[in-house]
């Protein structure tokens, strides 16, 4: 029996990484853009994590005539109402802009209290299947905002959040200890999880496998 074909929704190559990782030792050949020509441009239009991740994954999995997975994730303020959200990578304008992005949100934080700084980050996978089956996982890494940046890992917000129960920011953190608690470490150990179990089985009987 040969391997299921599986397509990553993302250009992003940390993620790439992460998925490829996650993924190590199970049956499943991972393409990413790279891998197939003509790959389609995938847009977050939503309003949710949830909606993006199921469009991109939906999108790319009939495109490609193969199971895809999709991430969606960003941060959410209490303070600011939940922003950014699903517009976290955009907040100041450009695409992607980290810097940009942590002024604004200290800009907006101004004179918040220290028990008013919680936030959360989170991340939404959606598995799917070019007939339209989803798998759908969220989790939430929970923590706090500083009043100035600090560390130089990671990426993002990373030198601005505190995960509850540490005083380094996630910038501070190794990688191990970042995906130790990090909303997208524990999605994608959640999804390892049901993958060894054979979940979903209509992914295990897809076409090719
Ligand atoms: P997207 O999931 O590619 O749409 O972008 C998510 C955006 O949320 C990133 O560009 C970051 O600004 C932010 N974000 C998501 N996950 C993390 C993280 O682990 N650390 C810091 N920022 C993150």
């Amino acid at each position: 029996m040969s391997a299921v074909r599986l397509a990553l929704a993302t250009g992003n190559r940390g993620k790439i990484r992460e998925m490829r990782d996650l993924l190590a030792g199970l049956d499943i050949e991972v393409l990413a853009r790279d891998d197939l020509e003509g790959w389609p441009a995938l847009e977050e239009k939503g309003d949710t994590f949830e909606e993006n991740a199921a469009t991109k994954s939906l999108e790319l999995s009939r495109w490609a005539g193969m199971p895809a997975l999709a991430d969606d994730s960003g941060l959410e303020v209490e303070a600011l109402g939940g922003a950014p959200g699903v517009i976290s990578a955009r907040y100041a304008g450009a695409q992607g802009d980290d810097a940009a992005n942590i002024a604004r949100l200290l800009r907006e934080m101004q004179g918040t209290p220290p028990e008013k700084r919680k936030a959360r980050f989170v991340c939404v996978l959606v598995l799917a299947s070019p007939g339209g089956q989803t798998l759908e996982i969220r989790e939430t890494c929970e923590g706090a905002i500083t009043t100035a940046p600090r560390g130089e890992g990671g990426f993002g917000y990373d030198p601005v959040f505190v995960p509850d129960g540490m005083e380094r920011t996630m910038a501070e953190l190794s990688l191990e200890e970042k995906n130790a608690v990090s909303h997208r470490g524990r999605a994608l150990r959640r999804l390892r999880a049901l993958l060894v179990r054979g979940e979903p089985g209509w992914l295990w009987s897809a076409p090719g496998s």
